[in-house]
């Protein structure tokens, strides 16, 4: 395929998927491939879900766009059913994760502005993090590789050590606005922060005066077997919650939900979208909903998850050499190889039908739909047992690289 027309930002392997079903991908050739990467994330459902293909077709033949100086058909319903499922009262629609975090921020900030603190700005992010490509966004991760060449990095960002809450503590002062945390790093190798963790920074903020802003843009919408993986914990409620992703299931549709207390600044004009909740990312959104609140759904996700997490394991103890570790939370999983390892092993998996992605820290990551089979994975085992098998007879040279 000749991809000189576009921005050499994306290096994708020889490959062209021509349609998907449930977990499964079907290449040109008519190749079958389980897919346990599901658009990082995001196909909550697998590939052309009935139901969510009867959605998208039923209202495209209605409205399509509207843009949000009217009011959408099902956005003020859905954001309804949000709130009622988590600490939020009110919800703003999005895109994206970038934009869902950027919302988060935005409001975090005229909070304390209309408390009288305008000089409350600085957003604490954590090592390691990911927030997405604009350039709050990597501010607040502060991953250097992100921020290199784009011009001074801009005020108001720190990072902290990840989990460790006496280099936290040092860091807060009159000038902290938020500490933003995913509950799940994603990007950065799939580590989950410990319940325990969000709990003690739920309680650090409210002595401080600080909001809390999770990024569950990755690890929320079911996919560590709660709605959102912070409800893990009744004691670790944001003030701000950014998601996207899984929740439209591959339409774009992200949302930053907040407390009333905090929303209710965000007044005409302080900020907007033109496509943010359109009618046809709205009616996709609910069809995800109503599967993700279905009875048993998220039961379905925790079984898979323990099934996941310990066929993992099992094959740590197999190839103690190769695997140094099992990651993650719930069906957003990974297991931690050799340096530079991951991604000849991403590689050797998609050779042999199985997509995979790649995270930080030399991790491998698995995030398959949320309504995948006990049979897909278990075959999906089969595939990376077989894969780490003959990377154990055929060591390949560390690839650089880790993401
Ligand atoms: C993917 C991701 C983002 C950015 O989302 P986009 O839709 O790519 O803007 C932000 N935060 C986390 C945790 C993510 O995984």
């Amino acid at each position: 395929m000749n991809r000189d027309s576009l921005f050499p930002t994306y290096a994708p392997p020889e490959l062209q998927f021509s349609h998907g079903k449930g977990s499964w991908l079907t290449d040109t050739s008519g190749r079958q491939y389980l897919d346990f990467i599901a658009g990082i994330s995001v196909n909550t459902l697998g590939h052309a879900h009935p139901d969510l293909v009867e959605a998208l077709h039923t209202q495209a033949q209605k409205i399509w766009h509207l843009s949000n100086m009217f009011d959408v058909p099902g956005q003020a319903e859905l954001a309804r059913r949000y709130c009622e499922l988590t600490f939020a009262d009110r919800v703003f629609f999005t895109n994206s994760g970038a934009e869902s975090i950027e919302c988060a921020l935005k409001s975090a900030r005229k909070f304390h502005a209309e408390q009288g603190h305008p000089e409350r700005i600085d957003i604490i992010g954590f090592e390691g993090a990911f927030h997405g490509r604009t350039y709050a966004t990597v501010n607040a991760a502060g991953n250097p590789k992100y921020l290199e060449g784009f011009g001074p990095r801009l005020p108001g960002y720190k990072q902290a050590p990840f989990g460790d809450m006496d280099a936290l503590r040092a860091m807060t002062d009159e000038h902290t606005a938020a500490i933003l945390i995913e509950p799940v790093q994603g990007e950065g190798g799939l580590r989950p922060a410990p319940t325990s963790y969000l709990e003690a920074l739920r309680e650090l903020c409210d002595a401080q005066g600080i909001l809390l802003i999770y990024d569950e843009v990755q690890c929320g919408a079911g996919r560590t077997g709660q709605l959102f993986a912070h409800q893990w914990s009744e004691r670790a409620a944001p003030d701000l919650m950014a998601t996207a992703k899984g929740v439209g299931g591959g339409f774009p549709l992200g949302m930053c939900l907040a407390t009333g207390d905090v929303a209710r600044h965000m007044v005409p004009g302080t900020h907007g979208t033109t496509y943010g909740g359109n009618p046809l990312a709205v009616a996709v959104g609910t069809a995800v909903l109503d599967h993700l609140t279905a009875p048993g759904f998220l039961e379905n996700v925790r079984e898979r998850s323990a099934q996941l997490h310990g066929e993992l394991n099992r094959l740590k103890t197999k190839y103690p050499d190769l695997v140094t570790e099992v990651r993650g939370k719930g069906l957003l999983a990974g297991f931690k190889l050799g340096s530079g390892l991951n991604t000849a092993m991403r590689d050797r998996l998609r050779e042999n039908g199985l997509l995979a992605g790649v995270a930080g820290d030399n991790t491998v990551r698995l995030a398959p739909p949320l309504n995948v089979s006990a049979a897909e994975i278990e075959q999906a085992i089969a595939i990376i047992d077989g894969a780490l098998e003959s990377l154990q007879r055929v060591p390949v040279a560390a690839a650089g690289s880790s993401q």
